[in-house]
């Protein structure tokens, strides 16, 4: 069963590739949010959609790391705590958040995004669950990888934090600006993205690997697309901003 779960882990990390690929040729823009069109089938209700495209990875990584028979230990605890935060925040406390009434999404990504949160919840559940070995909370790499993950998981809440207050008064879109924006268009990106390698860190497991790749992979095509809007939309976006990492990119 382990060889078959690494060979599915790596045909999963090898199609987060290619979609990654795909994604940067084509330029194509993920039609949720402000790319949202209706060109992509049957729409719903935005809110309800942050739910339930989400909702897979708050309990497929728990359940399955406490149905196996791995006994809990801290380390597979810690795991699990800090994916169940992040989770909990992106899948209740930030949908009831948004300021997004009466926008929509097509069904068609909010079941792609259902899949993928089975698929990585799934990989990272089972890992802890039915393959890991005990692990010490007290190594190094936990250290730095949990004050990695808490960095990111800030940058990314106040970010998203940020970009909802916009739309105190008014329902349009406006150029972000202070803290992180003043360097990249999408800092709750570079902030998730700076969370799971955290997460990596920490688990050293190619689940963990894999899912810190496919959120490179699905954000940073996103950011690119963001920005190059921004640039289109406001004639006074800022020249020195970057998309998803200070200075580089
Ligand atoms: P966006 O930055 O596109 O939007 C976040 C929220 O802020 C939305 O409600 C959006 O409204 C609003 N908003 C964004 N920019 C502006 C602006 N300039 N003016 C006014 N309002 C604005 O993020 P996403 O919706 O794509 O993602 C939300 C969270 O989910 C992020 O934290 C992201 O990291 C995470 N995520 C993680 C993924 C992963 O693979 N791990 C994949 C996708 C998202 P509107 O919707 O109307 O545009």
């Amino acid at each position: 069963m382990i060889n078959n779960f690494d060979l599915f882990l790596k045909i999963w990390i090898g199609f987060g590739v290619l979609t990654f690929a795909y994604l940067i040729i084509s330029k194509i823009r993920t039609p949720y949010g402000r790319h949202s069109s209706n060109q992509w089938g049957f729409m719903v209700n935005n809110k309800w959609a942050w739910f339930w495209m989400e909702f897979p990875a708050l309990v497929v990584m728990p359940i399955f790391s406490i149905i196996g028979p791995n006994e809990l230990n801290l380390f597979s605890i810690l795991l699990v705590s800090i994916w169940f935060i992040h989770y909990f925040n992106r899948v209740i406390i930030f949908p009831l958040r948004i300021k997004t009434k009466g926008k929509k999404m097509p069904i068609s990504i909010a079941f792609s995004a259902f899949f993928f949160n089975i698929f990585n919840g799934f990989f990272n559940g089972y890992y802890v669950g039915y393959i890991m070995n005990e692990k010490s909370i007290f190594d190094i790499n936990v250290f730095i990888g949990l004050i990695v993950f808490i960095i990111g998981m800030s940058i990314n809440i106040s970010s998203d934090n940020k970009l909802i207050s916009l739309r105190k008064n008014s329902g349009g879109y406006k150029i972000p600006k202070g803290g992180v924006f003043n360097f990249i268009s999408c800092p709750n990106y570079f902030g998730e993205i700076i969370e799971w390698i955290g997460f990596s860190i920490i688990a050293l497991s190619l689940p963990a690997l894999s899912f810190t790749l496919w959120t490179c992979f699905n954000l940073i095509p996103r950011a690119l697309n963001h920005h190059e809007w921004y640039k289109e939309s406001f004639n006074n976006y800022p020249v020195k901003r970057k998309a998803v990492i200070p200075f580089v990119l």
